[in-house]
């Protein structure tokens, strides 16, 4: 099992060390135009935020797996965890909000050993469609989580989950020994309660992203291959796939750099940048809350500690008219997010 940046003290650990790489080099000499500028060719900046629908929540990153390709760097060793307490504050805005999704993520949401709790909490808010993110191999991880699928369905959570391959191979090179059989064993055990199949109530979808330094190809016709291959080899069932792009943050940064595709990884974004996809970036409707309650236009800026541009900055002063309409912050990281037929934790945008 690889280790997390944070763990080995890698200088990328460090946002601003990321944030740096992405402002100089290609970007500062003019080999390549910055995202601000490129989106102000077609009178895109500033790039605003919407009436808010999606509250993406991250209540921590500790994981029980550690990919290579992990923008949150997440991993068994990171310990921020999202309290009791910013829990019951999030609550309040849940309660609250106008918002039609609700988004846990992580690291595996499942560890924080409130989870349960929250989960049951939120649920009594009548969120239209309440997402969480399951790793899949948590599911398999430890007896006490054996009874997930049981409890998901029980309070209506629609699951996504990461699958990057249909293949052992390419989904244990991403993802760690063993992820792809207990994946496999945790689908199972999803299907049987009923998540995933053709007219379930119970949503299942998953997530593939690249294993390398490309982009993903057309999401409805990987999502063909993903449902054949699954259904011929293992009768498992899903109902949507959507195709993310990783972006260059993070492990994924980390990765690019030691296998010298930076720069060429950043060249294909910028070719493949789409002026159609921006209006529909996942920040101009979303929200993302960090283990510590603090807010970011989405998970990435969170992970590079580039807060909102807002005077409220904290799940405590949430307040959704002041947030409509600010100015959302953006680098070069923005690119993986308008490349081709653009990039959210939703998939596709264009
Ligand atoms: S990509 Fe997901 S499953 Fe993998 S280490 Fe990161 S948070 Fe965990
Ligand atoms: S990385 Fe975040 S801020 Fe940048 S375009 Fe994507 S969603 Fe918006």
């Amino acid at each position: 099992m690889i280790k997390s940046l944070h763990k080995r003290n890698s200088d990328l650990a460090k946002s601003n060390k990321q944030l740096e790489i992405l402002s100089n080099g290609i970007f500062q000499n003019g080999d390549l135009p910055t995202f601000k500028n490129k989106i102000a060719e077609t009178n895109q900046f500033p790039l605003k935020a919407k009436k808010l629908e999606i509250l993406q929540i991250n209540v921590g990153y500790m994981c029980n797996q550690v990919c290579t390709h992990c923008h949150v760097d997440a991993g068994p060793d990171r310990k921020e965890i999202m309290t009791c307490h910013t829990m019951k504050q999030c609550l309040e805005v849940i309660k609250n909000t106008g918002a039609h999704t609700l988004d846990l993520t992580g690291g595996a949401p499942e560890m924080n050993p409130n989870f349960r709790w929250f989960v049951e909490e939120a649920s009594k808010a009548g969120i239209k469609d309440f997402i969480v993110r399951s790793n899949l191999t948590i599911i398999r991880a430890n007896k006490k989580y054996y009874d997930l699928p049981d409890f998901f369905k029980k309070h209506n959570v629609h699951i996504v989950s990461s699958m990057p391959h249909w293949t052992r191979g390419k989904t244990d090179k991403q993802r760690g020994d063993g992820v792809f059989n207990a994946s496999i064993e945790a689908l199972k055990m999803l299907n049987d309660v009923g998540y995933g199949m053709p007219d379930s109530a119970l949503r299942l979808d998953l997530v593939y992203n690249p294993s390398g330094a490309f982009l993903p190809a057309n999401q409805t016709s990987m999502e063909k291959d993903f449902k054949k291959a699954l259904l011929e080899d293992f009768n498992i069932q899903f109902h949507n796939l959507f195709a993310i792009t990783n972006l260059p943050i993070s492990r994924f940064l980390d990765y690019l750099i030691a296998s010298e595709n930076y720069e060429d990884y950043m060249y294909a974004l910028v070719e493949a940048y789409n002026p159609a996809a921006v209006k529909n970036v996942m920040c101009t409707n979303t929200l993302s809350v960090s283990w510590d309650g603090y807010l970011y236009d989405c998970d990435f800026n969170q992970m590079l500690e580039l807060p909102v541009n807002s005077k409220v900055k904290h799940i405590s002063d949430f307040n959704e008219d002041i947030l409509e309409g600010r100015n959302i912050v953006i680098s070069q990281h923005c690119y993986g997010c308008t490349a081709g037929a653009g990039s959210s934790c939703q998939g596709s945008v264009a």
